[in-house]
């Protein structure tokens, strides 16, 4: 019976790609002509393209979203001895920055409604060692930038952003990217700006810190002379034609998020009663990086998911303090942990089509009663 349906996967990257084959071919032919493979004209485009769109001065193409954390912490001058709170509900990269950076994670709950970083037990966690919060604008809702910041500054603290899951959200008319000294953004190509492999960055309105963080992803070389090498640095850098790739695909992530958005109305309001989304803060304009409901029999659910050819995910099952490689930092974050055992992420992506989530929510409904 379900055999004859056609599945639904949980995301289509090749068919998201597909709208842009001519434009990508145009980027391939151009970079392979001027060979300027790593830190060609494409990067220097991409850079300023994106650092608008996030309304900051500043950008700086990286490897990966989880390098752009832990250079930017790097850039900061945290390290030992300093601790960095960070959501116990986030994935991995986000804990594995700070380690990578030297400094120590401090895991805190996350609020019972969005499932992002609670205030009240940021604040709770501040201590002489505390360095910095990263808030993680998880599933594409912004964590409360306005509450957060504010803490920060009270207890002079860095306040950074990992903004991987929130290309073009806002929080009170505010884009991801601006709200703090620095945000990381990840390229990954599942993201709602996604590459065609590794690719990341750090925007910031603090030239000296895009300096450094630029500096140190490129072996420590200094700006003026590239005979000199200034700091200990490493090798973090975006390839020229995944930023032409960027370039490209930016044009059309403000259609692509209004399309998330779309989907997930048309979630909320076919849903049955007892798969209840994850809230959006009244200030908040979600992207919908992924579309996450709170399901009370979930084995049960994702069986008969599967069964249909419906792709589900669990974003994340497992809290980072969990995991063997952070069980070093306990934390008490009860919230996170009852969460991690109902969520469950729906297909979602500016492809899908209207008839596939009514078919999802039928699946669902069929599952409930
Ligand atoms: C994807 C992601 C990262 C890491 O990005 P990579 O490019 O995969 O290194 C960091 N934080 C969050 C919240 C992410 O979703």
């Amino acid at each position: 019976m379900t055999g004859l349906r056609p599945a639904i996967p949980f995301l289509d990257l090749a068919r998201i790609n597909d709208a842009h084959t001519d434009e990508f071919d145009l980027v391939w032919q151009r970079v392979r002509k001027h060979g300027g493979y790593i830190g060609g004209p494409e990067v220097d485009r991409f850079e300023a393209e994106f650092a608008e769109y996030c309304g900051t001065t500043q950008c700086v193409g990286v490897g990966n979203g989880t390098d752009a954390l832990e250079l930017i912490l790097t850039g900061l001058g945290i390290g030992p001895g300093d601790e960095v709170i960070v959501p116990a509900n986030t994935f991995i990269a986000t804990a594995e920055a700070v380690c990578t950076a030297g400094a120590t994670p401090r895991f805190v709950d996350v609020r019972p409604d969005t499932l992002l970083l609670d205030p009240d037990a940021v604040t709770a966690a501040v201590n002489t060692t505390t360095a910095a919060i990263i808030g993680v604008h998880l599933y594409g809702q912004m964590a409360d930038i306005t509450v957060l910041a504010h803490i920060a500054d009270r207890h002079g603290l860095a306040f950074i952003e990992d903004a991987a899951q929130a290309h073009g959200a806002r929080f009170r008319g505010r884009r991801a990217g601006g709200a703090g000294v620095a945000a990381a953004f990840s390229f990954y190509p599942g993201k709602n700006l996604g590459a065609l492999g590794d690719g990341g960055a750090v925007v910031t309105n603090d030239p000296a810190l895009a300096c450094r963080v630029r500096s140190i992803a490129n072996h420590g070389r200094s700006a003026t002379d590239r005979n000199r090498h200034d700091a200990h640095g490493r090798n973090s850098r975006l390839d020229s034609i995944q930023a032409g790739i960027l370039s490209v695909k930016l044009e059309r992530l403000d259609a692509d998020n209004a399309q998330r958005r779309a989907i997930m109305e048309r979630y909320v309001t076919s849903l049955p009663i007892d798969c209840v989304p994850v809230a959006t803060d009244p200030h908040a304009e979600p992207v919908h990086h992924l579309a996450v409901v709170r399901v009370p029999d979930r084995d049960r659910v994702t069986r008969s998911l599967t069964e249909a050819g419906i792709g589900w995910g669990i974003h994340y099952p497992v809290p980072c303090h969990r995991h063997p490689a952070f069980e070093r930092f306990p934390a008490e974050a009860p919230v996170a942990e009852q969460a991690a055992e109902s969520i469950l992420s729906l297909p979602m992506s500016p492809t899908l089509r209207a008839d596939d989530v009514t078919r999802v929510c039928a699946e669902l409904r069929g599952v409930s009663c």
